[in-house]
Protein backbone atom coordinates (compact mmCIF):
# COMPACT_ATOMS: atom_id res chain seq x y z
CA UNK A 1 0.00 0.00 0.00
CA UNK A 2 1.65 3.49 -1.46
CA UNK A 3 -0.87 5.20 0.80
CA UNK A 4 1.73 5.60 4.27
CA UNK A 5 3.38 8.96 2.32
CA UNK A 6 0.13 10.02 1.67
CA UNK A 7 -0.92 11.21 5.39
CA UNK A 8 -3.52 14.13 5.30
CA UNK A 9 -4.53 13.54 1.50
CA UNK A 10 -7.83 11.48 0.56
CA UNK A 11 -7.60 8.37 -1.39
CA UNK A 12 -9.29 5.33 -3.08
CA UNK A 13 -8.79 2.08 -2.48
CA UNK A 14 -9.94 -1.18 -3.82
CA UNK A 15 -9.63 -4.61 -2.32
CA UNK A 16 -10.41 -7.25 -0.45
CA UNK A 17 -11.79 -7.71 3.34
CA UNK A 18 -8.47 -9.61 4.92
CA UNK A 19 -9.91 -9.16 8.13
CA UNK A 20 -12.53 -7.70 10.04
CA UNK A 21 -12.07 -6.73 13.83
CA UNK A 22 -14.99 -5.48 15.99
CA UNK A 23 -14.68 -3.54 18.50
CA UNK A 24 -18.55 -2.94 19.11
CA UNK A 25 -18.54 0.79 19.38
CA UNK A 26 -15.37 0.46 16.34
CA UNK A 27 -15.07 -1.78 13.72
CA UNK A 28 -11.48 -2.03 11.82
CA UNK A 29 -11.24 -3.59 8.74
CA UNK A 30 -7.82 -4.42 6.98
CA UNK A 31 -7.93 -3.96 3.32
CA UNK A 32 -5.57 -6.10 1.45
CA UNK A 33 -4.22 -5.50 -2.25
CA UNK A 34 -1.30 -6.57 -3.98
CA UNK A 35 0.52 -3.83 -2.14
CA UNK A 36 -0.02 -5.26 1.39
CA UNK A 37 -2.73 -4.18 3.94
CA UNK A 38 -4.22 -0.88 5.10
CA UNK A 39 -6.45 -0.48 8.23
CA UNK A 40 -9.77 1.21 8.21
CA UNK A 41 -11.95 2.32 10.66
CA UNK A 42 -15.01 2.53 10.91
CA UNK A 43 -17.20 4.56 13.71
CA UNK A 44 -20.78 5.21 14.32
CA UNK A 45 -20.18 8.09 13.50
CA UNK A 46 -20.62 8.08 9.64
CA UNK A 47 -23.88 5.61 10.46
CA UNK A 48 -24.69 4.47 6.83
CA UNK A 49 -21.11 3.36 6.81
CA UNK A 50 -20.61 1.60 9.72
CA UNK A 51 -23.89 -0.31 8.79
CA UNK A 52 -22.19 -1.83 5.98
CA UNK A 53 -19.00 -2.40 7.89
CA UNK A 54 -21.14 -4.47 9.97
CA UNK A 55 -21.86 -6.51 7.18
CA UNK A 56 -18.33 -7.27 5.53
CA UNK A 57 -16.99 -10.61 5.73
CA UNK A 58 -13.66 -12.08 4.92
CA UNK A 59 -13.09 -11.75 1.53
CA UNK A 60 -15.38 -9.49 0.39
CA UNK A 61 -14.57 -7.03 -2.43
CA UNK A 62 -14.88 -3.41 -1.51
CA UNK A 63 -14.11 0.26 -2.81
CA UNK A 64 -12.96 2.93 0.25
CA UNK A 65 -12.81 6.36 -0.37
CA UNK A 66 -11.15 8.03 2.69
CA UNK A 67 -8.64 9.97 4.42
CA UNK A 68 -4.77 8.29 5.26
CA UNK A 69 -4.53 9.55 9.19
CA UNK A 70 -1.63 8.79 11.31
CA UNK A 71 -2.12 6.23 13.72
CA UNK A 72 -2.32 7.15 17.99
CA UNK A 73 1.05 5.93 19.16
CA UNK A 74 -0.33 3.07 20.71
CA UNK A 75 -2.00 1.68 18.02
CA UNK A 76 1.27 1.63 15.65
CA UNK A 77 1.91 -1.79 14.28
CA UNK A 78 5.19 -2.32 13.45
CA UNK A 79 5.38 -5.47 11.52
CA UNK A 80 3.31 -4.11 8.39
CA UNK A 81 4.28 -1.04 6.05
CA UNK A 82 1.30 0.71 7.06
CA UNK A 83 1.35 0.41 10.53
CA UNK A 84 1.95 3.75 11.13
CA UNK A 85 -1.54 5.04 9.50
CA UNK A 86 -5.36 4.29 9.00
CA UNK A 87 -7.55 5.45 6.61
CA UNK A 88 -10.81 7.21 8.07
CA UNK A 89 -13.43 5.85 5.26
CA UNK A 90 -15.86 8.83 3.49
CA UNK A 91 -17.27 6.46 1.34
CA UNK A 92 -17.18 2.05 0.97
CA UNK A 93 -18.89 0.39 -1.79
CA UNK A 94 -19.42 -3.37 -2.03
CA UNK A 95 -18.01 -4.61 -4.93
CA UNK A 96 -18.41 -8.46 -4.22
CA UNK A 97 -19.78 -10.71 -1.34
CA UNK A 98 -17.85 -13.94 -1.10
CA UNK A 99 -19.04 -17.20 0.36
CA UNK A 100 -16.54 -18.64 2.75
CA UNK A 101 -13.08 -19.89 2.19
CA UNK A 102 -12.17 -23.28 1.38
CA UNK A 103 -9.28 -23.11 3.68
CA UNK A 104 -7.19 -20.87 5.43
CA UNK A 105 -5.35 -18.23 3.43
CA UNK A 106 -3.80 -16.40 6.23
CA UNK A 107 -0.95 -18.65 6.79
CA UNK A 108 1.80 -20.19 4.25
CA UNK A 109 -0.63 -22.83 3.28
CA UNK A 110 2.34 -25.90 3.30
CA UNK A 111 -0.13 -28.49 5.27
CA UNK A 112 -3.59 -27.75 3.26
CA UNK A 113 -3.88 -30.50 1.07
CA UNK A 114 -2.44 -30.57 -2.32
CA UNK A 115 -5.88 -31.75 -4.38
CA UNK A 116 -8.34 -29.19 -2.70
CA UNK A 117 -5.24 -26.50 -2.91
CA UNK A 118 -5.36 -26.33 -6.45
CA UNK A 119 -8.79 -27.06 -7.45
CA UNK A 120 -8.97 -23.28 -5.79
CA UNK A 121 -5.71 -22.33 -6.91
CA UNK A 122 -7.13 -18.78 -7.45
CA UNK A 123 -7.72 -18.25 -4.15
CA UNK A 124 -5.00 -20.01 -2.25
CA UNK A 125 -3.05 -17.67 -4.71
CA UNK A 126 -3.82 -14.74 -2.22
CA UNK A 127 -1.93 -16.12 0.56
CA UNK A 128 1.03 -13.65 1.09
CA UNK A 129 3.73 -16.38 0.46
CA UNK A 130 2.43 -16.90 -3.20
CA UNK A 131 2.21 -13.65 -3.79
CA UNK A 132 5.59 -13.44 -3.27
CA UNK A 133 6.58 -15.92 -5.28
CA UNK A 134 4.95 -15.04 -8.28
CA UNK A 135 6.01 -11.58 -7.99
CA UNK A 136 9.45 -12.98 -7.49
CA UNK A 137 8.93 -14.97 -10.63
CA UNK A 138 8.00 -11.82 -12.93
CA UNK A 139 10.74 -9.83 -11.44
CA UNK A 140 13.17 -12.80 -12.57
CA UNK A 141 12.03 -12.82 -16.22
CA UNK A 142 11.88 -9.02 -16.20
CA UNK A 143 15.33 -8.77 -15.27
CA UNK A 144 16.26 -11.63 -17.66
CA UNK A 145 14.51 -9.52 -20.53
CA UNK A 146 16.08 -6.42 -19.79
CA UNK A 147 19.56 -8.06 -19.43
CA UNK A 148 19.16 -9.55 -23.03
CA UNK A 149 17.44 -6.61 -25.10
CA UNK A 150 20.36 -4.76 -23.59
CA UNK A 151 22.68 -7.09 -25.14
CA UNK A 152 21.16 -7.24 -28.51
CA UNK A 153 19.27 -10.27 -28.35
CA UNK A 154 15.86 -10.65 -30.05
CA UNK A 155 12.95 -12.64 -28.16
CA UNK A 156 11.40 -14.64 -31.24
CA UNK A 157 8.46 -17.44 -30.54
CA UNK A 158 8.69 -20.99 -31.95
CA UNK A 159 5.92 -22.97 -32.69
CA UNK A 160 4.13 -25.04 -29.93
CA UNK A 161 2.37 -27.60 -32.65
CA UNK A 162 5.33 -29.32 -33.95
CA UNK A 163 7.39 -32.71 -34.57
CA UNK A 164 8.86 -34.50 -31.75
CA UNK A 165 12.74 -33.22 -30.67
CA UNK A 166 14.64 -36.13 -28.34
CA UNK A 167 14.80 -34.07 -25.11
CA UNK A 168 15.18 -37.32 -23.39
CA UNK A 169 11.49 -37.24 -22.25
CA UNK A 170 8.36 -38.45 -23.80
CA UNK A 171 6.21 -36.24 -26.21
CA UNK A 172 2.71 -35.06 -25.64
CA UNK A 173 0.68 -35.71 -28.79
CA UNK A 174 -1.90 -33.50 -30.28
CA UNK A 175 -4.04 -35.14 -33.23
CA UNK A 176 -4.71 -33.70 -36.59
CA UNK A 177 -8.41 -33.17 -37.74
CA UNK A 178 -6.76 -32.45 -41.05
CA UNK A 179 -4.38 -35.33 -41.00
CA UNK A 180 -6.35 -38.57 -39.92
CA UNK A 181 -4.07 -40.34 -37.70
CA UNK A 182 -1.00 -38.31 -37.52
CA UNK A 183 -0.17 -35.80 -34.54
CA UNK A 184 1.65 -32.55 -33.47
CA UNK A 185 4.06 -33.65 -30.46
CA UNK A 186 4.32 -30.48 -28.05
CA UNK A 187 8.33 -29.22 -27.64
CA UNK A 188 10.13 -30.33 -25.23
CA UNK A 189 12.68 -27.66 -25.85
CA UNK A 190 12.62 -25.23 -28.67
CA UNK A 191 16.29 -26.98 -29.22
CA UNK A 192 15.90 -27.44 -33.05
CA UNK A 193 14.11 -24.07 -33.67
CA UNK A 194 16.23 -22.26 -31.96
CA UNK A 195 19.16 -23.62 -33.73
CA UNK A 196 17.46 -22.79 -37.76
CA UNK A 197 16.72 -19.64 -36.23
CA UNK A 198 20.61 -19.13 -36.30
CA UNK A 199 20.67 -20.69 -39.60
CA UNK A 200 18.15 -18.06 -40.45
CA UNK A 201 20.72 -15.44 -39.78
CA UNK A 202 19.25 -13.88 -36.27
CA UNK A 203 23.00 -14.70 -34.23
CA UNK A 204 21.37 -14.02 -31.00
CA UNK A 205 17.71 -15.59 -30.12
CA UNK A 206 16.06 -15.83 -26.55
CA UNK A 207 12.49 -16.74 -25.44
CA UNK A 208 10.70 -17.41 -22.18
CA UNK A 209 9.42 -20.76 -23.76
CA UNK A 210 7.02 -23.48 -22.74
CA UNK A 211 8.37 -27.03 -22.66
CA UNK A 212 6.34 -30.14 -22.45
CA UNK A 213 7.34 -33.41 -21.16
CA UNK A 214 5.20 -36.30 -20.06
CA UNK A 215 7.51 -37.98 -17.58
CA UNK A 216 7.15 -39.12 -13.86
CA UNK A 217 6.33 -36.28 -11.61
CA UNK A 218 8.72 -35.18 -9.25
CA UNK A 219 8.33 -32.61 -6.70
CA UNK A 220 10.95 -30.38 -9.30
CA UNK A 221 9.24 -31.80 -12.34
CA UNK A 222 6.08 -30.74 -13.86
CA UNK A 223 4.21 -31.71 -17.35
CA UNK A 224 4.75 -28.45 -18.32
CA UNK A 225 8.13 -25.89 -17.26
CA UNK A 226 9.64 -22.70 -18.53
CA UNK A 227 12.62 -21.87 -20.04
CA UNK A 228 14.82 -19.03 -20.31
CA UNK A 229 16.19 -20.58 -23.41
CA UNK A 230 18.67 -18.71 -25.76
CA UNK A 231 21.25 -19.20 -28.77
CA UNK A 232 23.84 -17.31 -30.48
CA UNK A 233 25.74 -17.88 -33.56
CA UNK A 234 29.82 -17.55 -33.92
CA UNK A 235 30.64 -18.29 -30.27
CA UNK A 236 33.12 -20.61 -28.35
CA UNK A 237 32.12 -22.27 -25.39
CA UNK A 238 33.65 -19.49 -22.86
CA UNK A 239 31.48 -17.25 -24.88
CA UNK A 240 28.32 -18.79 -23.62
CA UNK A 241 29.21 -19.14 -20.40
CA UNK A 242 30.70 -15.39 -19.71
CA UNK A 243 27.46 -14.18 -21.39
CA UNK A 244 25.13 -16.47 -19.20
CA UNK A 245 27.49 -16.10 -16.17
CA UNK A 246 26.88 -12.12 -16.44
CA UNK A 247 23.18 -12.35 -17.33
CA UNK A 248 22.43 -14.82 -14.05
CA UNK A 249 24.95 -12.27 -11.82
CA UNK A 250 23.03 -9.11 -13.01
CA UNK A 251 19.85 -10.47 -12.21
CA UNK A 252 20.28 -12.39 -8.84
CA UNK A 253 22.06 -9.12 -7.51
CA UNK A 254 19.97 -6.87 -8.59
CA UNK A 255 17.05 -9.21 -6.84
CA UNK A 256 19.33 -9.01 -3.38
CA UNK A 257 21.03 -11.96 -3.40
CA UNK A 258 24.78 -12.15 -2.91
CA UNK A 259 26.36 -14.86 -5.14
CA UNK A 260 29.25 -16.96 -3.17
CA UNK A 261 32.32 -16.75 -6.07
CA UNK A 262 32.59 -14.86 -8.88
CA UNK A 263 34.05 -15.46 -11.84
CA UNK A 264 31.83 -18.80 -11.05
CA UNK A 265 34.19 -21.88 -10.04
CA UNK A 266 34.59 -24.10 -13.34
CA UNK A 267 35.26 -28.44 -12.87
CA UNK A 268 34.97 -30.77 -15.34
CA UNK A 269 32.27 -33.63 -15.03
CA UNK A 270 35.85 -35.87 -13.60
CA UNK A 271 36.36 -33.32 -11.04
CA UNK A 272 33.21 -32.89 -9.99
CA UNK A 273 32.52 -36.91 -9.28
CA UNK A 274 35.72 -36.85 -7.66
CA UNK A 275 35.57 -34.15 -5.32
CA UNK A 276 31.86 -34.11 -4.55
CA UNK A 277 30.13 -37.93 -5.99
CA UNK A 278 27.81 -35.97 -8.05
CA UNK A 279 27.47 -33.29 -11.15
CA UNK A 280 24.94 -31.10 -8.67
CA UNK A 281 26.76 -30.26 -5.55
CA UNK A 282 26.57 -27.50 -2.91
CA UNK A 283 29.44 -25.53 -2.17
CA UNK A 284 27.53 -23.23 0.20
CA UNK A 285 28.67 -23.43 4.12
CA UNK A 286 26.36 -24.11 6.64
CA UNK A 287 26.82 -20.12 7.38
CA UNK A 288 26.09 -19.30 3.95
CA UNK A 289 22.57 -21.46 4.07
CA UNK A 290 21.53 -18.57 6.61
CA UNK A 291 21.97 -15.89 4.30
CA UNK A 292 20.79 -14.83 0.96
CA UNK A 293 23.79 -16.81 -0.55
CA UNK A 294 23.99 -18.22 -4.19
CA UNK A 295 26.70 -20.72 -4.48
CA UNK A 296 26.66 -21.23 -8.33
CA UNK A 297 29.35 -23.33 -10.43
CA UNK A 298 29.74 -24.89 -14.37
CA UNK A 299 30.10 -28.41 -14.64
CA UNK A 300 31.78 -29.23 -17.99
CA UNK A 301 33.18 -32.04 -20.22
CA UNK A 302 30.54 -34.43 -19.85
CA UNK A 303 30.85 -37.86 -21.49
CA UNK A 304 28.73 -37.21 -24.49
CA UNK A 305 27.21 -40.88 -24.40
CA UNK A 306 26.25 -43.24 -21.74
CA UNK A 307 25.40 -47.22 -22.29
CA UNK A 308 21.17 -48.20 -21.61
CA UNK A 309 21.84 -50.67 -18.77
CA UNK A 310 21.47 -54.19 -19.96
CA UNK A 311 20.98 -53.22 -23.38
CA UNK A 312 24.31 -52.79 -25.48
CA UNK A 313 23.10 -49.43 -26.94
CA UNK A 314 24.58 -45.69 -26.58
CA UNK A 315 22.07 -42.88 -25.59
CA UNK A 316 23.12 -39.68 -24.79
CA UNK A 317 23.61 -38.09 -21.59
CA UNK A 318 22.45 -34.02 -22.28
CA UNK A 319 21.68 -33.36 -25.94
CA UNK A 320 22.16 -35.07 -29.40
CA UNK A 321 22.52 -31.76 -31.28
CA UNK A 322 25.51 -30.78 -29.27
CA UNK A 323 29.16 -30.65 -30.84
CA UNK A 324 31.96 -33.25 -29.67
CA UNK A 325 34.56 -31.42 -28.12
CA UNK A 326 37.42 -30.48 -30.59
CA UNK A 327 39.66 -33.14 -29.96
CA UNK A 328 36.79 -36.28 -29.92
CA UNK A 329 35.39 -35.24 -33.06
CA UNK A 330 37.42 -37.90 -35.02
CA UNK A 331 36.18 -40.22 -32.65
CA UNK A 332 32.85 -39.49 -32.59
CA UNK A 333 32.70 -39.53 -36.63
CA UNK A 334 34.15 -42.79 -36.67
CA UNK A 335 31.96 -43.98 -33.63
CA UNK A 336 35.12 -45.09 -32.00
CA UNK A 337 35.89 -44.98 -28.05
CA UNK A 338 32.19 -43.97 -27.61
CA UNK A 339 32.74 -43.81 -23.98
CA UNK A 340 35.44 -41.51 -23.76
CA UNK A 341 34.06 -38.92 -26.07
CA UNK A 342 33.24 -35.78 -24.53
CA UNK A 343 30.76 -33.27 -25.62
CA UNK A 344 31.11 -28.98 -24.86
CA UNK A 345 27.74 -29.54 -22.93
CA UNK A 346 28.05 -26.71 -19.77
CA UNK A 347 25.36 -27.49 -16.58
CA UNK A 348 25.39 -24.70 -14.69
CA UNK A 349 24.69 -25.46 -10.67
CA UNK A 350 23.36 -23.12 -7.70
CA UNK A 351 23.08 -24.67 -4.52
CA UNK A 352 22.66 -27.83 -5.26
CA UNK A 353 20.61 -27.84 -8.38
CA UNK A 354 21.07 -28.04 -11.81
CA UNK A 355 19.87 -24.28 -12.90
CA UNK A 356 20.96 -24.78 -16.38
CA UNK A 357 22.88 -26.20 -19.23
CA UNK A 358 23.80 -25.92 -22.74
CA UNK A 359 26.19 -26.49 -25.47
CA UNK A 360 27.93 -25.65 -28.66
CA UNK A 361 25.81 -27.54 -31.34
CA UNK A 362 27.20 -29.81 -34.40
CA UNK A 363 26.80 -27.38 -37.05
CA UNK A 364 28.12 -29.40 -39.92
CA UNK A 365 25.64 -32.46 -40.83
CA UNK A 366 28.36 -35.09 -40.33
CA UNK A 367 28.83 -34.86 -37.04
CA UNK A 368 25.00 -34.36 -36.38
CA UNK A 369 24.32 -37.67 -38.53
CA UNK A 370 27.23 -39.59 -36.52
CA UNK A 371 25.46 -38.81 -33.10
CA UNK A 372 22.27 -40.39 -34.16
CA UNK A 373 24.16 -43.11 -35.76
CA UNK A 374 26.14 -43.88 -32.65
CA UNK A 375 22.50 -43.67 -30.63
CA UNK A 376 21.31 -46.67 -33.31
CA UNK A 377 19.66 -44.48 -35.68
CA UNK A 378 19.61 -46.39 -39.16
CA UNK A 379 20.31 -43.19 -42.24
CA UNK A 380 17.01 -43.83 -43.03
CA UNK A 381 15.82 -42.95 -39.97
CA UNK A 382 17.84 -39.51 -38.93
CA UNK A 383 16.47 -38.54 -42.30
CA UNK A 384 12.73 -39.10 -41.77
CA UNK A 385 12.83 -38.06 -38.35
CA UNK A 386 15.98 -34.96 -38.44
CA UNK A 387 16.38 -34.64 -42.72
CA UNK A 388 15.17 -30.78 -41.69
CA UNK A 389 18.17 -30.00 -39.57
CA UNK A 390 20.79 -32.46 -41.98
CA UNK A 391 19.60 -29.98 -45.20
CA UNK A 392 19.53 -27.49 -42.63
CA UNK A 393 23.47 -27.38 -41.53
CA UNK A 394 24.02 -27.75 -45.60
CA UNK A 395 22.99 -24.50 -46.50
CA UNK A 396 25.53 -22.59 -44.38
CA UNK A 397 25.31 -23.16 -40.85
CA UNK A 398 27.19 -20.93 -38.66
CA UNK A 399 28.90 -22.61 -35.44
CA UNK A 400 26.57 -21.34 -32.79
CA UNK A 401 25.69 -22.85 -29.02
CA UNK A 402 23.10 -21.76 -26.44
CA UNK A 403 22.02 -22.73 -23.06
CA UNK A 404 18.72 -22.85 -21.19
CA UNK A 405 17.67 -22.29 -17.45
CA UNK A 406 14.56 -23.74 -15.96
CA UNK A 407 12.75 -20.42 -14.49
CA UNK A 408 11.05 -22.67 -11.49
CA UNK A 409 14.39 -24.54 -10.62
CA UNK A 410 15.98 -20.88 -10.75
CA UNK A 411 12.89 -19.80 -8.68
CA UNK A 412 13.09 -22.79 -6.29
CA UNK A 413 16.56 -22.15 -5.54
CA UNK A 414 16.08 -18.30 -4.94
CA UNK A 415 13.22 -18.88 -2.72
CA UNK A 416 13.98 -22.20 -0.83
CA UNK A 417 10.98 -23.92 -2.18
CA UNK A 418 10.79 -27.40 -2.68
CA UNK A 419 8.33 -27.77 -5.05
CA UNK A 420 7.30 -26.53 -8.41
CA UNK A 421 4.09 -26.26 -7.55
CA UNK A 422 4.89 -23.22 -5.51
CA UNK A 423 6.08 -21.37 -8.07
CA UNK A 424 3.67 -21.52 -11.03
CA UNK A 425 0.54 -19.84 -10.91
CA UNK A 426 -1.30 -23.05 -11.92
CA UNK A 427 0.49 -25.94 -11.84
CA UNK A 428 -0.73 -29.67 -12.32
CA UNK A 429 -1.24 -32.10 -9.31
CA UNK A 430 1.56 -34.53 -8.48
CA UNK A 431 -0.80 -37.14 -10.36
CA UNK A 432 -0.87 -35.34 -13.35
CA UNK A 433 -3.83 -33.37 -13.60
CA UNK A 434 -4.68 -29.89 -14.34
CA UNK A 435 -5.46 -26.54 -11.66
CA UNK A 436 -8.83 -25.52 -11.20
CA UNK A 437 -9.95 -26.69 -14.37
CA UNK A 438 -11.15 -30.72 -15.21
CA UNK A 439 -8.34 -32.29 -17.38
CA UNK A 440 -7.09 -34.32 -18.64
CA UNK A 441 -11.05 -34.99 -19.76
CA UNK A 442 -13.30 -37.12 -21.96
CA UNK A 443 -13.80 -36.17 -25.74
CA UNK A 444 -17.50 -36.13 -26.88
CA UNK A 445 -17.70 -38.75 -29.37
CA UNK A 446 -18.29 -36.07 -32.22
CA UNK A 447 -14.93 -34.83 -31.08
CA UNK A 448 -13.14 -38.18 -31.22
CA UNK A 449 -14.68 -39.08 -35.00
CA UNK A 450 -13.55 -35.37 -36.14
CA UNK A 451 -10.08 -36.27 -34.74
CA UNK A 452 -10.13 -39.69 -36.45
CA UNK A 453 -9.93 -41.52 -33.08
CA UNK A 454 -11.40 -44.37 -31.01
CA UNK A 455 -11.13 -45.03 -27.51
CA UNK A 456 -10.76 -48.51 -26.33
CA UNK A 457 -14.21 -49.57 -24.86
CA UNK A 458 -11.53 -51.12 -21.98
CA UNK A 459 -9.96 -47.67 -21.40
CA UNK A 460 -13.67 -45.82 -20.79
CA UNK A 461 -14.21 -44.88 -16.94
N1 LIG B 1 17.47 -27.62 -25.17
C1 LIG B 1 18.26 -27.91 -24.01
C2 LIG B 1 17.35 -28.40 -22.88
O1 LIG B 1 16.16 -28.19 -22.92
C3 LIG B 1 19.00 -26.73 -23.51
C4 LIG B 1 20.06 -26.26 -24.45
O2 LIG B 1 20.98 -27.03 -24.77
O3 LIG B 1 20.01 -25.09 -24.84
O4 LIG B 1 17.82 -28.96 -21.91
Amino acid sequence: MENKNKIGEQVELFGWVDNRRDHGKIIFIDLRDRSGLAQVVFTPNNEENYEIANKLRQEWVVRIVGVVKKRPEKMVNPDIATGKIEIEPSEIEILNESDTMPFPIDNDGYEIDEEVRLKYRFVDLRRERLQKNIKLRSEFVDKIRQFLFKNSFLEIETPILSAPTPEGSRDFVVPSRLNPGKFFALPQSPQQYKQLLMIAGFEKYFQIAKCFRDEDLRADRGFEHTQVDLEMSFVKQEDVMALDEAMMSEVVEAMGYKIKQKPFPVFTHQEAMEKFGNDKFDLRTEDDKNGNVLAYAWVKDFPFFEEIKGAKKWTFTHNPFSMAKLEHIEWLLAGKNIDKILTTQYDLVCNGVEVGGGSIRAHKSEVLKAVFKIIGYEDSGVERDFGHMLTALKLGAPPHGGIAHGVERNLMTLLGEEYLREVQAFPQTSSGRTSVMNAPSDLSEEQLKELHLAVKESERE
